[in-house]
């Protein structure tokens, strides 16, 4: 703690995640023996370097970069870029380490990874995204390969970008290495289904935890924060199931649409026009926008899928989403709600899918996508969306039996902890102290 005491962010999901892993540690002594804990919080390694690029104004601009490497030991260092003002060492650590559980979880051969910059996309061309991408590329490329690290997309980063990286590093390399970056659009590499693949993993997710209760998302009314890559569709696929999804947000403020969002209409708004959320209100009448981005959770509803930004809800949020009758919560950002929302949500009976077994499903996709890469070819809409459902389901399966078989029944943020740590703590041992 003191080592990182200026890194709250990190300290917040380390502390998660061992709290969840005291009963795995009185069973299993060996992981003390090997001081698993001490070793898993250290990362291999982190560079940070500075991105220089010029803007429309031929003014030199200056950026930081980062890249933390976590830990490859069930496979190559794999995690989103993150292209946004608030980025800085603490952010990256927290969402890497999260990400080597998230990926173990998964079931495929992917160690824990991230990065990003400090750079604010908002309002620059797209030349001036281009030079920037180009120039962040110019350094990283030395840091990353299909079997060393594996970037992808995250806040602020999507397919454009994605592209624009990949040009930069085969220009570089002089090699077209598809499996070096993920996300990428189809037609030069890019797998169907990647970008659907968060929202509706965590919509799948959501299902299993339905079914579980003998229930579906027919009728249910469900809120959505932000309104970027993961809400859209998560949006999409739960009306598809029947659901009536009433609002969603970006950092500025919220809709609310008592008829149901159209999601033509967002994505019209975000993807195409990459405008402000609150012209939604401009197409359809009976909406209403609202200027408090966290006011959202005011919204009565069955079900909430935060789907924004780190600690967007805090235990007041939690206890009005209660009061309002929520019945379950489900994580489509990383770690939005904050320890005392968690806590409030269990104590009160809400059933509660944490980030790392519930949005798993765009890392697996990913690890598809490298897949393909790898044995160049593709694979058609509806065989990704399938291994999609079913690994979502394991994740699933697979949380619930880890907390039932410590000691924790229905408690699925210990049990998707315990699960994603056990398979990297073995590595750890059969792999040697390194
Ligand atoms: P996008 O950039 O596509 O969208 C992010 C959305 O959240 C936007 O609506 C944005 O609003 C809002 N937002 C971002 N930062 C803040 C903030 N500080 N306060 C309030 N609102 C904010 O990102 P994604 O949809 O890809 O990612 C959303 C979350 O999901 C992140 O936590 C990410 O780490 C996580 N995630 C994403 C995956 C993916 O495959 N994309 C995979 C797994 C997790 P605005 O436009 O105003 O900035």
């Amino acid at each position: 703690k003191l080592k990182n005491a200026h890194q709250p962010e990190f300290l917040q999901a380390v502390e998660e995640i061992f709290l969840s892993l005291i009963p795995v540690f009185e069973q299993h002594p060996e992981y003390i023996q090997h001081n698993i804990l001490s070793r898993i919080v250290e990362p291999d390694r982190i560079v940070s370097f500075r991105v220089t690029w010029v803007d429309d104004q031929n003014q030199v601009q200056v950026n930081r970069g980062y890249r933390v490497q976590f830990n490859n030991v069930v496979g190559p260092y794999k995690g989103g870029l993150r292209f946004h003002p608030t980025v800085n060492e603490s952010i990256m650590k927290f969402l890497a380490f999260e990400q080597i559980f998230k990926n173990s979880l998964t079931g495929l051969p992917i160690g824990g990874g991230k990065g990003g910059s400090d750079f604010n996309p908002k309002g620059k061309s797209n030349a001036e995204i281009m030079r920037f991408c180009q120039s962040f590329m110019t350094e990283l490329y030395r840091h990353i390969g299909p079997d060393v690290d594996v970037p992808a997309g995250d806040i602020g980063v999507g397919g454009r970008e994605i592209g624009y990286l990949f040009g930069q590093y085969k220009r570089i390399r002089g090699a077209h290495e598809a499996g070096v970056l993920t996300g990428k659009l189809p037609g030069y590499g890019g797998s169907l289904v990647r970008k659907e693949a968060t929202g509706y993993g965590l919509v799948y997710f959501v299902e299993e935890m339905l079914r579980d209760n003998n229930q579906s998302f027919l009728n249910k009314k469900v809120v959505v924060s932000g309104s970027g890559n993961v809400a859209i569709y998560a949006i999409e696929k739960a009306q598809h199931l029947g659901a009536k999804v009433v609002a969603c947000s970006d950092s500025n403020g919220y809709i609310y649409d008592p008829d149901g969002i159209d999601v033509k209409v967002v994505k019209e708004i975000k993807e195409v026009k990459g405008e402000r959320i609150k012209t939604y209100v401009d197409y359809r009448t009976n909406a209403t926008y609202t200027e408090d981005f966290l006011g959202i959770w005011s919204i009565p509803c069955d079900i909430a899928l935060p789907c924004a930004t780190q600690n967007e809800i805090n235990g007041d949020a939690a206890r009005t989403l209660v009061s309002n009758g929520v019945k379950i919560v489900a994580e489509g950002a990383n770690m939005p709600s904050n320890l005392e929302a968690i806590n409030v949500f269990l104590e009160n009976g809400v059933l509660f899918g944490p980030a790392k077994a519930a949005n798993a499903g765009g890392v697996a996709t990913s690890a598809l996508e490298m897949a393909q890469n790898s044995g160049r070819n593709y694979w058609s809409f509806n065989k990704v969306d399938e291994k999609l459902h079913e690994i979502m389901r394991s994740i699933y399966i697979e949380s619930k039996e880890a907390a039932q078989k410590y000691g924790t029944p229905g408690n699925l943020v210990v049990g998707s902890n315990i699960a994603g740590f056990v398979k990297v703590a073995n590595g750890m041992i059969s792999e040697g102290v390194y």
